[in-house]
């Protein structure tokens, strides 16, 4: 009898081992954007065999709940992803990565509430992983629900910094107790337990930013991943242990990349109020100098070198094809084109490139921000569409700009400029750009998508 259930042992090990491989080479593959589709599949097949692979487990119970949830899952997943937009993408981020921390929550619930003695390590790591797990569930869902704009108020107040250390404090203590009883709390401990660590998620997240959101869903991203690999050494399973560190590692470099592009350090993102409040920065001196579009169409149509340089308003507008097909009929006039992506561009990272992508933009049109910089200088026009901040010469030189020291594109530095916005509304930093006001800029107001089907209309009238 000893055979098969050593058997067993060993396929389930293997599969793990394979569901394992095929996450790392899935998340690998999601480096580039050639790859990244086919990464997603890569990890998806080694989800599903690490999830049917749990059936063989000795032992394993309530099949049908488990099957039901399977597919009431795989059901409001597979619908959720065909309809939401690409402007909604990051509350569904928010909203998977939640239930992810929810579920390593739950099992560390379900762990400690059973009250079988526990090794203390497996202890530790069980509270500890309840604790994460339920703030990132908590935290992801107010994330989401500002996202969303169901909560559009940041909910501050003074001595806030204090309360929420007590309620941490209050869930360490509580996480502590359980510790010392190796697990065998009473009932109304654990649930006191997990209600603070639950309520700490909202608190922490509360106060935020709606526009820092993605920063912060990143970090919950990690932090997920972390506490659903503290749950795999508590059950022992070898797939969440590996699975749940992937994530980890990589929430935490996206969190450094994001917060690093934007030249902010984690504690700003969490406690500054960034962009909420009427944002300082020096003094802007010149005139907004107006352009029609076919105006802009003839300048754009007799360059040699484009630069496009798509922003946060370009995914608003949902712009991007109609770009797409303007730069199509440049480049059939011997235009080169190229596209300047910044690293947070927009409002998530690689925002930009899954439009442009979207679209049937080519890969090798596209360049990231150390890749382009330099040809600005080459460019007769820079086209701004939809970009601000990312463009604003004040974080190259202005010390007293709160985006001082973040890395922007060079558009400045073109030979001239048309930016494509609706009117003077500020980016996501709340203040002027310099680069709107140069002499070799011209603004073309409208929103992206309709500016960009009258250029088109423009060039095609040139012919
Ligand atoms: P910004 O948010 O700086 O600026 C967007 C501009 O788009 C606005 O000035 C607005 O001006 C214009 N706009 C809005 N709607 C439209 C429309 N329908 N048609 C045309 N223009 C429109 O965008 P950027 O992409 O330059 O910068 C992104 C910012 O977001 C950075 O500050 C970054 O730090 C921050 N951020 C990015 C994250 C990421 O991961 N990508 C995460 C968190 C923050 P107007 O109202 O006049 O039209």
């Amino acid at each position: 009898m000893s055979a098969p259930a050593s058997f067993t042992h060993e396929v389930i090990q293997a599969a793990y081992f394979i569901a394992a491989l095929l996450f790392i080479i899935g998340l690998k593959r999601m480096s580039s954007p050639k790859g990244a589709r086919g990464g997603i599949v890569w990890a998806g097949v080694g989800m599903l065999i690490a999830g049917l692979i749990t059936f063989l487990w000795p032992g394993m119970r309530n099949d049908i709940l488990i099957l039901v949830a399977i597919f009431l899952g795989g059901v409001a997943a597979w619908w959720s992803g065909k309809r939401v937009p690409m402007t909604a993408m990051p509350q569904m981020v928010a909203l998977y990565n939640g239930m992810g921390g929810g579920a390593a929550a739950a099992i560390a619930c379900q762990e400690l509430v059973r009250g079988r003695p526990f090794a203390p390590a497996p202890v530790v790591l069980a509270a500890a992983g309840a604790i994460i797990g339920a703030v990132s569930f908590s935290g992801s869902l107010i994330a989401f629900a500002k996202l969303q704009g169901l909560i559009s108020k940041s909910l501050r107040y003074r001595a806030q910094q204090a309360v929420n250390s007590l309620v941490l404090l209050a869930t360490l203590f509580l996480g502590g107790w359980v510790v010392v009883l190796h697990g065998a709390a009473p009932l109304p401990v654990v649930a006191a337990f997990f209600a603070l660590a639950l309520l700490e998620g909202m608190l922490i997240t509360l106060p935020i930013g709606g526009a820092d959101m993605p920063v912060v869903i990143s970090l919950y991203n990690a932090c997920t991943g972390l506490a659903v690999a503290f749950e795999g050494f508590v059950l022992g399973n070898a797939a969440m242990i590996i699975a749940g560190m992937v994530v980890g590692a990589a929430g935490t470099l996206l969190t450094q990349l994001m917060a690093k592009a934007m030249n902010r350090s984690l504690a700003n993102v969490l406690f500054s109020n960034f962009g909420e409040t009427a944002a300082e920065g020096g003094e802007v001196t010149g005139s907004l100098k107006p352009i029609e579009a076919p105006d802009a169409a003839v300048m754009l149509a007799y360059a040699s070198k484009v630069i496009v340089v798509p922003g946060y308003g370009m995914a608003v507008a949902q712009a991007q094809h109609k770009i797409w097909e303007l730069c199509q009929l440049l480049m059939d006039r011997g235009v080169t084109v190229r596209f300047a992506i910044h690293p947070v561009a927009g409002r998530m990272p690689g925002h930009m490139n899954v439009l442009l992508a979207e679209a049937g933009v080519p890969y090798d049109l596209i360049s990231d921000l150390d890749e382009i910089n330099a040809e600005f200088e080459t460019a007769d026009v820079a086209l701004i569409i939809g970009a601000n901040d990312v463009v604003n010469p004040a974080a190259r030189a202005d010390k007293s700009s709160p985006i001082y020291g973040m890395p922007i594109l060079n558009a400045d530095k073109a030979k001239n400029v048309i930016v494509i916005k609706r009117g003077k509304g500020a980016g996501f930093s709340g203040i002027e750009n310099a680069l709107f006001y140069l002499d070799n800029t011209r603004m073309l107001y409208g929103d992206a998508q309709k500016a960009g089907a009258e250029l088109i209309q423009a060039v095609k009238a040139l012919e």
